[in-house]
């Protein structure tokens, strides 16, 4: 791939400021609908903390950290098939997850009856672990959460999740057990300090749809969306820069001209998407900017991600999780010798994630190696009698910005003013923060960039509807997703 040095000032339709999944997924389509597309990436490569590399040690591909997609992703999905990459990702569908929990292994399974009823199958073993009573516990705040409109679970945003649980008569034992590794898992921080109206969001999709599956990249994060997106936006007319910051928006008047860069350098432009992360708003915006306040208010979640190389094939499981605990470090271990078609060297080569790292800031990295081992020994015992032939251990500062109370109703909008336009997992898309909710961000930019030009394009695909039961139970309220 050959990069464009950061020199000349082309006039262009949009500029991007961004080669995240957001930027990528709005320069696409702007890109297909015949604008001239300029994307601006400060990093020299492109994905942002979606993004991968070679390791330098063993030369396999790395992503940041591991990532995994859900089959209600239908933003991302399209992209995929936009791309021709759609049959890159992994599907889990004979069971949902494995979890290791007090020594055993609980095979979540999905599907047979509608929706609510498919966990009930998982009952049997999830009992020998959990009193019925705990389980029970949960009836009322399922049947309150399946009634309400996606408008009504929006109400509880300035709760904690914990403190709604247990107001519904939840029981401590079971947050503990369920709830604090769901909190954890799919929002990034402790069920304490989530927002309830993150959580029931969440709990709505799980009740309301039978067949959740994973899917797995089998490839590098880059390969799978980002070097084809760009591959795509230059074979339509567009650009790239990397190592290019912007720094500042160039006005003319009062109305948005374009970016400007370091040196004093500009990129003219009619529309502007900031497609970054809430934490480098302030590196393009001025201070006084409300977008800049709104942004400082969406903390990081901090994750540590583990790459372990063995000498010998180690396991057939793909993916498989332990319940969150503080004394723990990792949730979630993908065995990636089983994900990748044989792209991962002779021996196992398995990934893993330290969720909401702050315990973990101050530990060297083999310590973090020492206690992973461990961790993976208790799923796999002949991790121990396996050599450990490469280790990289990677310090991410965010993986999403933290669900905490009242953050979900704080979402900036898409746009901001004539010509100003931003994306990213953190704007209002109606999903908790990840890569569909930053595929649907740049979607929605792009619907707006070319509605400011006259042009009416429905880019962004909904979330999909809660079914089964929950779908003559939900009351509606006309709202766009969950
Ligand atoms: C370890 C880890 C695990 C994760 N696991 C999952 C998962 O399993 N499933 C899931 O769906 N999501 C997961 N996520 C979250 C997902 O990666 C993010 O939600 C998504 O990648 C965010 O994309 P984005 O485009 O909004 O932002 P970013 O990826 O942050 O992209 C923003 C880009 O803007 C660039 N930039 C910033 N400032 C400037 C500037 N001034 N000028 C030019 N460029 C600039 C940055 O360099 C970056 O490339 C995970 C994240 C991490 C880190």
């Amino acid at each position: 791939m050959t990069l464009t040095p950061a020199t000349s000032t082309p006039q262009a339709d949009a500029v991007i400021v961004g080669a995240g999944i957001a930027g990528l997924s709005c320069a696409t389509r702007l890109a297909d609908a015949g604008l001239r597309v300029v994307v601006l990436e400060s990093s020299d490569v492109p994905g942002g903390r979606a993004r991968s590399w070679p390791d330098p040690s063993t030369g396999i591909d790395v992503d940041i950290g591991p990532h995994v997609l859900l089959n209600k992703y239908p933003n991302m999905l399209a992209l995929l098939e936009r791309l021709g990459t759609a049959d890159q990702v992994c599907w889990q569908t004979e069971e949902l997850l494995t979890v290791l929990d007090k020594g055993r292994r609980l095979h979540f399974k999905v599907g047979g009856l509608p929706a609510p009823l498919h966990y009930v199958r998982n009952l049997p073993q999830v009992l020998r672990n959990v009193p019925l009573r705990h389980l029970l516990s949960n009836v009322r705040l399922g049947w309150r959460t399946m009634r309400s409109s996606p408008q009504e679970l929006m109400t509880l945003d300035n709760r904690s999740g914990r403190d709604y649980l247990l107001s519904n008569g939840v029981s401590p034992g079971f947050i503990d057990w369920f709830w604090a590794s769901a909190s954890t898992a799919i929002l990034n921080l402790p069920v304490e300090q989530c927002s309830a109206a993150s959580l029931m969001r969440l709990l709505a999709q799980a009740l309301g749809h039978n067949d959740l599956a994973f899917g797995f990249p089998k490839v590098g994060l880059s390969e799978l969306y980002a070097w084809p997106a760009i591959g795509s936006l230059q074979r339509n007319g567009g650009e790239i820069r990397f190592g290019c910051a912007a720094n500042g928006l160039h006005r003319c008047g009062a109305d948005i001209a374009g970016v400007t860069l370091a040196g004093g350098t500009r990129v003219e432009a009619s529309a502007v998407v900031l497609a970054v992360p809430p934490t480098a708003i302030d590196s393009v915006l001025p201070r006084q900017h409300a977008l800049t306040a709104t942004a400082a208010r969406f903390e990081p979640s901090p994750y540590i991600s583990c790459y372990l190389w063995f000498d010998c094939v180690l396991s057939g499981a793909r993916f498989w999780a332990r319940p969150w605990s503080p004394e723990c470090l990792n949730t979630d271990f993908y065995d990636l010798s089983n994900i990748r078609d044989g792209a991962t060297g002779p021996g196992s080569m398995i990934a893993t994630n330290v969720i909401w790292s702050h315990r973990a800031a101050e530990l060297p990295d083999q310590a973090i190696i020492d206690a992973t081992l461990e961790e993976i020994a208790d799923f796999v015992p002949e991790v121990r009698q396996a050599r450990l032939v490469g280790a990289a251990v990677h310090h991410i500062p965010m993986s999403v910005p933290c669900a905490r109370p009242g953050i979900e109703t704080s979402r900036p909008a898409v746009r901001q003013e004539k010509g100003l336009f931003i994306a990213g997992d953190w704007v209002d898309t109606g999903l908790p923060f990840c890569m569909e909710s930053a595929t649907r961000a740049g979607a929605l930019a792009a619907e707006q960039v070319l509605a400011e030009r006259g042009i009416t394009a429905h880019l962004a695909l909904p979330t999909p509807v809660p079914g089964g039961l929950a779908k003559w139970l939900r009351r509606s309220d006309g709202v766009d997703g969950f």
